[in-house]
């Protein structure tokens, strides 16, 4: 592997400050890596050379001026394809926006630009982001660069493949039931699911409104803090988005101490049933934490057992209702010839245009928010979502930050559970009370799995918009895990390395 690829994102913002490497050659390095692996991986569904390396001479120009520019100016970034980014494809990993070309820049875009991040390409993900593993869009799966045979997580899995694979230091994501924590705890790497508002939804592929996030990915907590900071802020373009100042996540990853800090682990999520070797890393990170002097005691969401059925039709409903704009009339695809009447144009583009899971879902929301179905099944759901955030705000009366393992499993094979959507849904046990409570969450690389030599996440869960919370816990963990790796956990990955010449 080339130097280039192996540094973190704040590595590769000095060398830039310093002009000891150009945003051009930076750019150059990922593409040639890219290049050469991502036949294996597949974390990408489109590339835009052209227009990274346009915007990397900007940036090298800039600097050659002594413009001032923002820390990440120059450094590379992956970007989820559900986030829209003028005139560069956005297919939500779906046939029916294959070939749209969205005529604007979302709000993460525009930030993004803003700051110089040059943005290589656009990732995989499971179609409209409804998914666990990638293994649902509509083009190719991702694998997992720690194992070519597994699953990157998902729907983010293109995202955390870029990142893990050395792709790019950073990434982006997003998260309506825990589609940048999962992923980054299968593949090693660090993610972060903002308060919900803190990130603009302006431009992001609209699954479930009430819960989507946007998020950064990165393989430090520093770094993840970084893109983290450049991503937030108030948008008027969204009406959900929080006219508040972002945390300081950046500081926070700076300050190494949890010293009298409560942190609480959460009875519900663990025990029968989860893997043993993720158990184990997760109680060796407790006591790491008592051992730098936080107080941690267990801790009950009593409703947090809910979350799955309580998401599960919350979730389809809103998609239902969001997906409807997709009929042949306005975006993408269209099935059509002479003698359809609109109606039958319609149908058949959405039979053709979506796929099995997104099919299932619309389904089970038009059902769940059907009369006479509304008040057993939706609104029902709504009442339990509020028990679940209220579990949660009452824990935070007791506790600074709550913990968990992120997933109960580590990454599983391809195909595993494709014909087996609740053994998929399950994956999201742990992500889920967060979501639906919209309060931030985070998952870090806590260790390898006796069982699978494959990475282990912790979940880290703040208050909301206390997201510097979180981040305070992960960058000290972080440090003290760092010392017993001696480097960091995603060097020790395997397969990459041996085919690599980039
Ligand atoms: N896996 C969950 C689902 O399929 C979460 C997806 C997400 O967060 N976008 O809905």
């Amino acid at each position: 592997m080339s130097e280039i690829t192996k540094l973190t994102a704040v590595e590769l913002s000095e060398k830039l400050a310093k002009k000891e490497i150009s945003a051009v050659e930076v750019t150059n390095a990922h593409f040639d890596r890219i290049e050469n692996l991502d036949n294996k991986v597949k974390a990408f569904l489109f590339l835009d050379k052209k227009g990274a390396l346009s915007q990397a001479e900007e940036i090298d120009k800039a600097r050659k001026e002594n413009k001032s520019l923002n820390k990440l100016a120059g450094v590379p970034l992956a970007l989820k394809d559900v986030l829209t980014q003028k005139d560069v494809p956005t297919t939500c990993g779906s046939k029916i926006l294959e070939n749209w070309l969205p005529p604007y820049d979302s709000t993460v875009v525009k930030n993004l630009k803003n700051a110089g991040v040059v943005i290589l390409g656009k990732t995989n993900m499971d179609e409209f982001a409804m998914g666990s593993s990638t293994e649902n869009s509509a083009y190719f799966p991702t694998r997992n660069p720690w194992n070519l045979n597994k699953i990157p997580g998902g729907s983010s899995g293109g995202s955390s493949a870029a990142v893990a694979a050395f792709f790019a230091p950073l990434s982006i994501g997003t998260d309506t039931g825990g589609s940048i924590r999962q992923p980054a705890s299968v593949t090693g790497i660090v993610g972060a699911k903002p308060s919900y508002g803190a990130v603009s939804r302006y431009g992001l592929v609209a699954f479930a409104s009430s819960l989507d996030q946007a998020g950064p990915f990165a393989r430090t907590v520093l770094d993840c803090a970084m893109l983290h900071e450049v991503m937030a802020g108030h948008d008027p373009l969204d009406s959900t988005s929080i006219n508040e100042k972002v945390p300081d996540v950046v500081s926070a990853s700076k300050t190494l101490d949890v010293k009298g800090m409560k942190i609480g682990y959460i009875k519900e999520l663990g025990g029968a049933g989860w893997q043993t070797g993720v158990i184990n890393r997760f109680n060796e990170s407790i006591e790491t934490l008592k051992s730098l002097g936080a107080i941690v005691t267990e801790v009950s969401i009593p409703h947090s057992v809910y979350a799955l059925a309580t998401y599960y039709l919350i979730a389809p409903s809103e998609a239902s209702s969001n997906l409807a704009r997709f009929d042949g009339m306005r975006y993408g695809l269209r099935v059509d010839d002479q003698n359809l009447s609109a109606e039958e144009v319609m149908n058949k583009t959405r039979a053709k245009g979506f796929g099995k899971e997104v099919k299932r879902r619309i389904m089970i929301g038009t059902y769940a928010l059907s009369s006479g179905y509304y008040d057993a099944y939706y609104a029902q759901a709504q009442k339990v979502r509020a028990l679940i955030a209220q579990d949660l705000k009452n824990a935070f009366k007791e506790v600074d930050v709550l913990i968990s393992p992120t997933s109960p499993t580590t990454a599983w094979g391809l195909g595993e559970r494709v014909n087996d959507p609740l053994a998929m849904y399950l994956a999201d046990l742990a992500t889920l009370p967060p979501s639906l409570a919209g309060i931030p969450a985070m998952s870090i690389p806590i260790g390898l799995a006796d069982e699978d030599k494959l990475p282990v996440g912790l979940q880290i869960i703040a208050p909301f918009m206390q997201d510097d919370r979180m981040y305070k816990v992960a960058a000290t963990l972080e440090a003290s895990l760092k010392d017993k790796w001696n480097g960091l956990l995603i060097d020790s990955i395997p397969d990459l390395k041996v085919v690599s010449n980039g």
